[in-house]
């Protein structure tokens, strides 16, 4: 097979056309191409947009059709295919993991496949009983705090954009893919260059993949939280389970910490229990909200609206006079803010779309970065105390029943509260309060959002305009922690596997996927050599 890149189509060719241009590409007549499989297709709006692809061909002689084309776009393809570890015999006592987000599923995924029948304990409630939750705290402010947008099957991200994208490179990404396509997913993002599965086939992609982990022999237990850690000689020898019904003691050799980076009182629990733990930097910022008509207008220009290209989005990013950075975060295009609280009494944003991305508004987070120095202290679970008290101001701010606090973009850097929306209406629910942002966000972060505003509105036209609406707080956007592991993948108490988003490995679904399979394959390879 031969790899061609950079294949440019206009929006209104079809993919037909790809046919024709890799036979021009390859100096070959069109019929000499056997197949033709599209690898990676990305939309290019620097310009006029295209769609820029990458596709397999499949022709005789591969070698000599290479030499006489001696193009640098053209190559042999190569690609590495991941390949799970050995399979093991199920150990007496079964591995347990704990966290049912990505990081969770695709280590209990990789176990189980490999024979391990896992444990998979997880404290909120499977994807039909929690979205019965979220939707009844966004329709009437009644939060469940074990069971809402951070708790339940599918983890932080079950209800989100669901982008699959991410900044690392490995070869467990297109395995995941592949699983999450097997079980529901869109095809197309075994293809896009910015793959996204929206939360509607998401939550799809769950329950048939519960299924299949149960078919697999894996014990998922739903409603059940790690409350308590047992040790003896410095490693693991059972954990405390806690259930709607009462405790219990599980022995447990090897557990995999994928507990997300909400999970606040188990911080404090492992803390507590003398899991070491330092802390690490994170962002809070505010959600921003467009009408996705004007990005799409901003970006796509004649094109906007074509089908072919989807609703736009952004990323953007920029460095402060006072040393601050300020960027874009999770951007949903065609989507809504969503309430993502787990703790009573706090005000929390994020943002969610479902597939089709056809929301009347685009909304995104403006994020600050936030060091130790912002809160004054290293102790490890002071980052988590700061967004306490930033997301109880936003409660406060939001005059309570869980509003959240808003503003126009031209009232807050006019420095006046906002009395009403422009023509950006927000999508945020239970509601907001029109308000000024700057008597709930420290200092620091409302300054350099100010800063930022108008650089960012440069980079993107309409970013800084008037009507946007700016929704606090965004404070979840990635862990305050950090549990250090070596490179067994242990943490300093022996048989515990920190992974994924709240331990500090990961950022976003596709890394923390991939780092809860990482935590799996150590485990298969202890088990297996106490087989051996
Ligand atoms: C609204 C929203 C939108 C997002 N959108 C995107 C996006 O589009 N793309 C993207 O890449 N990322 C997105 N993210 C971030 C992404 O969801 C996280 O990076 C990812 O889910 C982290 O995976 P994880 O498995 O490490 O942790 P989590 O997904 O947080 O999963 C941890 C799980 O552990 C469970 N748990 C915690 N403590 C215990 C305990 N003591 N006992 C039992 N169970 C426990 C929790 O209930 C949770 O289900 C979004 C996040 C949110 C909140």
């Amino acid at each position: 097979m031969l790899r061609l890149d950079q294949i440019k189509l206009n929006p209104d060719q079809s993919e037909e056309a790809l046919w024709e241009r890799s036979a021009k590409l390859l100096r070959l007549p069109r019929r000499e191409i056997r197949s033709l499989r599209v690898l990676r297709r990305a939309v290019d709006a620097r310009e006029s947009p295209v769609l820029v692809y990458t596709v397999a061909v499949e022709v005789a002689e591969e070698q000599r059709v290479l030499r006489r084309c001696a193009d640098r776009r053209v190559s042999v393809l190569d690609e590495p295919g991941y390949a799970l570890p050995e399979p093991v015999d199920a150990p007496e006592i079964r591995p347990v993991v704990v966290g049912a987000g990505p990081a969770g599923l695709f280590a209990a995924l990789v176990l189980s496949r490999c024979g391990a029948r896992p444990i998979l304990l997880e404290r909120g409630q499977p994807t039909e009983q929690r979205i019965r939750d979220v939707n009844a705290f966004w329709e009437s402010g009644l939060l469940n705090t074990e069971s809402n947008v951070q708790f339940g099957e599918g983890g932080a991200g079950a209800f989100s954009d669901g982008k699959l994208n991410t900044g690392t490179r490995d070869v467990r990404h297109r395995w995941i893919l592949e699983q999450m396509v097997s079980c529901g997913a869109p095809e197309s993002i075994l293809t896009d260059a910015k793959p996204h599965v929206g939360t509607d086939k998401l939550h799809i992609t769950l329950q048939n993949l519960r299924a299949r982990l149960l078919e697999m022999g894996c014990d998922i237990r739903f409603g059940s939280r790690l409350t308590g850690l047992h040790t003896e000689n410095g490693a693991v020898t059972a954990i405390d389970v806690t259930t709607e019904a009462g405790q219990y003691t599980l022995p447990a050799r090897q557990v995999i910490l994928a507990l997300g980076h909400s999970s606040r009182d188990t911080f404090e629990m492992l803390y507590d229990a003398g899991v070491p733990m330092e802390p690490k930097p994170f962002a809070v910022g505010v959600r921003i909200e467009h009408r996705q008509a004007d990005m799409d207008a901003a970006q796509y220009k004649t094109y906007a609206g074509h089908p072919a290209l989807g609703a736009a989005s952004y990323k953007l990013a920029c460095h402060l006079p006072n040393g601050r950075s300020a960027f874009s975060f999770c951007v949903c295009p065609g989507g809504q803010v969503v309430a993502a609280a787990s703790e009573t009494a706090q005000v929390v944003t994020n943002g969610m779309s479902e597939y089709a991305r056809d929301g009347e508004n685009i909304n995104g987070a403006l994020l600050i970065n936030v060091t130790s120095e912002d809160f004054g202290s290293d102790h490890p679970l002071a980052g988590i105390a700061f967004q306490r008290r930033l997301e109880r101001r936003a409660y406060e701010l939001g005059g309570g029943g869980y509003l959240a606090p808003c503003q126009r973009v031209e009232d807050f850097l006019a420095g006046r509260p906002s009395t009403g929306p422009g023509k950006v209406l927000p999508s945020y629910r239970p509601g907001v309060t029109y308000t000024d942002l700057r008597d709930c966000l420290p200092p620091f972060v409302a300054e350099s959002i100010a800063r930022a505003l108008p650089l960012l509105g440069q980079r993107l036209r309409g970013y800084d305009q008037p009507d946007a609406l700016l929704t606090a707080v965004e404070s979840r956007s990635s862990s305050p922690v950090r549990i250090p592991r070596d490179e067994s993948g242990q943490s300093g108490i022996a048989g515990l596997y920190p992974c994924g988003e709240g331990a500090g490995y990961a950022g976003g679904i596709l890394s923390a996927a991939a780092d809860g399979i990482r935590a799996a394959e150590h485990i298969l390879y202890v088990i297996g050599r106490e087989k051996s």
